[in-house]
């Protein structure tokens, strides 16, 4: 079973993704994390992902592609994986559906977690506070919104399509989110 968390910055992917990986069993891929750790330990991927990652800019597809790529076809994601974070780009959704389509799987379930903008700048702002996260800074908070909804938002048409996406409204209770998904996807 192939699930992917759709939803802006800071409407709780990370955490839903959590729950639902460790109900189901399922690897998470977070692409969002794999860069972090690049840019951390220095290396070729995370020096170029960084330039974009501040300033709340997506990391160019001729990057991401190949890093998604990598980690479809990790043994751990051979039956299933919970997608945090990708597909972001109509070229991200292709690569995702035609590797999976090769494979004779297709993404199950699109979970796409809806808050008010308000709460997510809120959200986001009082993470950048404990985290320090270096694109939690008011413009790059802004700039990821306006990216989320320029790029990302459009994949939710596209799915929806496949009568394959579920609105979970991402406010309240981390526990209450996390029984409507399951609620929703039927496991
Ligand atoms: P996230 O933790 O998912 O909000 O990701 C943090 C940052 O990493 C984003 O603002 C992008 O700069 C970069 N990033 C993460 N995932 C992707 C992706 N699938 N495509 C492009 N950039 C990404």
């Amino acid at each position: 079973m192939f699930i992917l968390l759709l939803g802006a910055p800071g409407s709780g992917k990370g955490t839903q993704g959590k729950i639902l990986a460790e109900r189901l069993g399922l690897p998470k891929i977070t692409t969002g994390d794999i860069l972090r750790a690049a840019v951390k330990s220095g290396t070729a991927l995370g020096l170029e992902a960084k330039k974009f990652m501040d300033g709340g800019k997506l990391v160019p597809d001729t990057v991401i592609l190949s890093l998604i790529k990598e980690e479809l076809a990790k043994p751990e994601a051979a039956q299933g994986a919970i997608f945090d974070g990708f597909p972001r780009t109509a070229a991200q959704a292709a690569l995702v559906d035609a590797t999976l389509g090769e494979r004779g799987q297709r993404l199950n379930h699109i979970v796409l977690l809806d808050v008010p903008e308000e709460e997510l700048i809120r959200r986001m702002t009082g993470r950048a506070a404990q985290e320090g996260r270096s694109d939690d800074t008011p413009d790059a908070i802004k700039t990821r919104l306006q990216v989320y909804q320029r790029d990302t938002a459009p994949l939710v048409a596209h799915y929806a399509e496949r009568g394959i996406v579920h609105r979970v409204p991402g406010i309240g209770a981390v526990d209450d989110i996390a029984t409507e998904i399951k609620r929703v996807i039927g496991r």
